[in-house]
């Protein structure tokens, strides 16, 4: 996972800083979770924007961006509050891929048809 751009989460727009979670003595996951207070969102870079839950596998939203070139999922790197406008980057360091989408004025994401 790069760590040039911070991802932000996807309800608050707040930097996600990152966290390790030790699954066992020599393998661990490394994710980025949501700094807001009471905010579960994580971001990983296999699963993407997920609320963990304790003994139920990710709910993987259907929505979530991919990268074309890597079948990432996308992380969203800067909003635009003046136009409301997010963009979306790759967790694969080095890509140049984005995507944007807009959300609604206050914040919450413009649901697609
Ligand atoms: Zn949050
Ligand atoms: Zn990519």
């Amino acid at each position: 996972m790069r760590i040039d751009i911070l991802p932000l989460c996807d309800k608050h727009y707040r930097t996600m800083a990152p966290a390790v979670a030790p699954f066992s003595a020599d393998y661990s996951i490394e994710f980025f979770q949501c700094t807001a207070e009471f905010c579960q969102r994580c971001f990983s870079e296999r699963l993407g924007y997920v609320t963990p839950k304790r003994n139920e596998p990710p709910l993987i939203r259907s929505d979530q961006p991919r990268c074309e070139q890597h079948g990432r999922p996308m992380f969203i790197s800067s909003l635009d509050r003046q136009r409301n406008v997010i963009r979306y980057a790759c967790p694969e360091e080095n890509c140049r891929e984005t995507s944007s989408d807009n959300i609604e004025a206050g914040g919450q994401l413009r649901h697609h048809p």
